[in-house]
């Protein structure tokens, strides 16, 4: 086994894999219909970004206000309008706005 030398980017980059992670776990919990387990994922998962300064990049697929994963249909209802999606959130009621803008790398 080599040893691997853990600089700062490295801890960004496991980060980065934890947040991959718990986002993958609360899809599955709101599936499986456990609301409650699902936010405390991503819960955890905006906590490990904020402490690593590291954007999870799953902006627009949970709940700001109250960190439902968001899984259409279940617990989100998805508008498209003219330019801009809206999503609703079942389980708070929170809508959240977004640019139509495909993103460009
Ligand atoms: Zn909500």
């Amino acid at each position: 086994m080599g040893r691997r030398h853990l600089g700062k980017r490295d801890a960004k980059d496991i980060a980065r894999e934890r947040i991959d992670g718990l986002f993958a776990l609360a899809e599955q919990e709101v599936h499986k219909g456990s609301a409650e387990r699902s936010k405390r994922y991503v819960s955890l998962a905006l906590r490990i970004g904020e402490r690593h300064k590291v954007r999870t990049g799953y902006k627009r697929t949970y709940c700001p206000e109250c960190h439902s994963f968001f899984a259409p249909p279940i617990n989100v209802r998805v508008r498209t309008g003219r330019g801009s999606i809206s999503m609703t959130c079942l389980a708070c009621g929170h809508i959240s706005r977004y640019p139509l803008v495909q993103k460009r790398r």
